[in-house]
């Protein structure tokens, strides 16, 4: 959440900042600002998107070579123009951009108001900015000095970009918990919460991590920790091009990520799956099969979409791997004290790799011996770095808010992760394995034949677009995807959606039943399938409208739904990636149809970094 960009160089700033914030938007929307360094700081933001920014600043004094950028998902203080950052320090001399929550920002602000400070927001990004600015006039020699000094006091999550009227071509940054990437140019240095502001300029990055400052000058980048030792930096390669970050034609990039999928699917699959031979190769968790195998308890650890992955895994790595399994939401699992015994394996599942929870929680975890495995997107993560192994999605940069390609990329690894260990422990026959790599290789294909009913969905959509709630439905490996399905619709149209196990509709929901009700049952062949039906006889009794997602070749559903999705027939263990897909678009059309921001829901922002 909150994306930051920073320039130092030889070029105009303002544009190269004004570009790196439109690609960070989907990090935060409630308001943007720029601080350009020209003679002396200039600030401009505003509330809202980046284009009313842009507007803003129009016939404005936008020159000057040192510039830092936000886009702000709003914490501490309500989304307006004075709580946009940058921020200001009291002389005016500093000026801060802020990813994350300073924990203790109300004990400091005390001591700082007893000292005459007066404050412009209601931010603890303000708070730390007068902090540090009040340690630099009493007994800093520097700014870098001042900050080393103050992060100490600091409790809490942290990117920081910072810049002072003295210094016009140097940017201090520092991090903790909140991700910065440092692109590397000639005589130039970008800065970033992610890579996609830097790709257009240089491949060559550098990932800060915790507790590190940099100091970022045209011609020279300085790291150090905060006991002020030099750090070398670790000069990395950009995977990523720039169509990845771009609409492509599409009119939205939920829609984009969604008709990428056969290929992020593809990409998942890739170099790892070989179904004709028979073989998974996951090199980065061979080292820990055995322990993988012997390990007496997996727990997976995720937040939202990427819990849903993890639910469905339970399903998928208990039926294959006879391993007992426990899905925890990362933000209980880290303030309780949970039982990991010794050999126990964690999975923690993450789009960003930076989900503050998510981090923690691994932390925990770790501490008591846990071996953690990381499922991640973005390569060179937080999570990805902490993790012992792990296995990424290769979904590609993922800009909608609302995750969609990264779930079932998600689920590909995941099951590559559960068909290897079962093999490799003989939980499931030679037969059984191959017949799963082969549906599971078809994937990609099938996914593509779903998506040639846009037009259909688009048309349910259209009948649904009036509704207040709905609810979805399913059994086994498809109730994580009723989960999902309602999550999606929830944060894509603000239709309030739930979704529930179908036999669970009997203790409770069926009493919201009725003839405006839409019920979406994930109803593909599997050994419940007779029982599902069962449930649509007993909605359609109470003149629900039924919606079915169902397989092809499904003669009775047909008979009992108002409107159907048609699934290419896939194992039962396969059916939830293919299943999720016209839900995905269902949740599309209907917030295109209700005149929603698909790509930018509102409250809601991505890489959830605060926790
Ligand atoms: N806490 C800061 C604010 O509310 C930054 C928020 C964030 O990074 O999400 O302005």
């Amino acid at each position: 959440m909150c994306g930051i960009v920073g320039y130092v160089g030889y070029r105009k700033a303002y544009p190269i900042v004004l570009k790196g914030l439109k690609r960070l938007e989907y990090r935060g929307y409630d308001s943007a600002g720029i601080a350009l360094l020209n003679g002396k700081i200039n600030l401009y933001k505003k509330q809202g998107k980046v284009a009313e920014l842009e507007d803003f600043i129009i016939g404005k004094n936008v020159e000057g070579t040192t510039a830092i950028g936000h886009t702000r998902w709003a914490t501490h203080g309500e989304p307006n123009d004075r709580n946009a950052h940058p921020h200001l320090s009291q002389s005016g001399e500093l000026a801060m951009i802020h990813n994350g929550i300073i924990e203790n920002y109300a004990s400091l602000k005390e001591d700082l108001l007893k000292k005459n400070y007066a404050f412009k927001s209601d931010t603890d990004t303000e708070v730390l900015l007068n902090f540090i600015e009040d340690i630099y006039k009493n007994n800093g020699s520097n700014l870098e000095e001042a900050l080393r000094i103050a992060l100490k006091r600091v409790v809490g999550a942290y990117c920081i970009l910072l810049i002072e009227n003295k210094n016009p071509d140097t940017i201090i940054a520092a991090r903790k918990g909140s991700p910065l990437v440092i692109g590397i140019g000639k005589n130039e240095h970008f800065l970033a919460s992610d890579a996609s502001p830097i790709v257009e300029y240089t491949k060559e990055v550098v990932y800060v991590n915790d507790y590190e400052i940099a100091i970022v000058r045209p011609d020279e980048l300085t790291l150090k920790n905060l006991g002020n030792e030099k750090q070398t930096p670790f000069i990395t390669k950009l995977d990523m091009e720039l169509d990845a970050i771009e609409k492509s034609g599409f009119e939205h990039f939920m829609l984009k990520e969604i008709f990428e999928q056969p290929k992020t699917i593809f990409d998942c699959l890739r170099g790892r799956l070989n179904a004709e031979k028979g073989n998974i190769n996951l090199s980065g968790i061979d080292k820990y099969l055995d322990a993988i195998c012997h390990a007496p308890r997996i727990i997976i650890i995720a937040c939202g979409t990427s819990w849903h992955a993890g639910l469905t895994a339970e399903y998928i790595i208990e039926e294959t791997c006879r391993i007992p399994v426990e899905v925890e939401y990362a933000s209980e699992f880290r303030y309780r004290n949970p039982i990991i015994n010794k050999g126990d394996m964690i999975i923690a599942i993450s789009q960003s790799g930076e989900t503050a929870d998510t981090i923690v929680a691994i932390e925990k975890a770790k501490e008591q011996g846990a071996i953690i495995l990381g499922v991640v997107n973005v390569v060179g993560s937080s999570i990805a770095r902490i993790s012992h192994t792990g296995v990424y999605t290769h979904s590609g940069p993922e800009i909608g808010v609302a995750s969609t390609k990264a779930f079932t990329g998600q689920l590909a690894a995941l099951m590559m992760i559960a068909f290897k260990i079962a093999h490799y422990k003989n939980t499931i026959s030679e037969e059984r394995f191959l017949h799963l790599c082969n549906e599971l290789a078809e994937v990609p294909e099938k996914v593509e034949k779903i998506l040639q009913q846009n037009e259909i969905i688009k048309n349910i959509a259209a009948s649904l677009k009036t509704s207040d709630d709905a609810l979805f439905l399913g059994r086994g490996y498809n109730f994580p995807i009723a989960l999902e399905g309602a999550l999606k619709l929830k944060e894509i149209s603000y239709i309030h959606a739930e979704g529930y196990p179908a036999a669970e509709m009997k203790h409770g929901p069926i009493a919201l039943v009725d003839e405006h009700l839409p019920v979406i049952f994930i109803a593909t062949k599997d050994v419940y399938h007779e029982k599902i039906v069962s449930n649509m006889q007993e909605i359609k009794a109470r003149k629900g409208k039924v919606i079915a997602v169902m397989n092809e070749d499904d003669n009775i559903t047909p008979t009992l739904a108002d409107a159907v999705i048609k699934i290419p027939e896939a194992d039962e263990i396969i059916a939830p990636v293919l299943n999720v897909v016209p839900l995905q678009l269902l949740s599309y059309h209907i917030g295109i149809a209700r005149g929603c921001n698909v790509d930018m829901p509102r409250n809601l922002a991505k890489s959830v970094t605060v926790e």
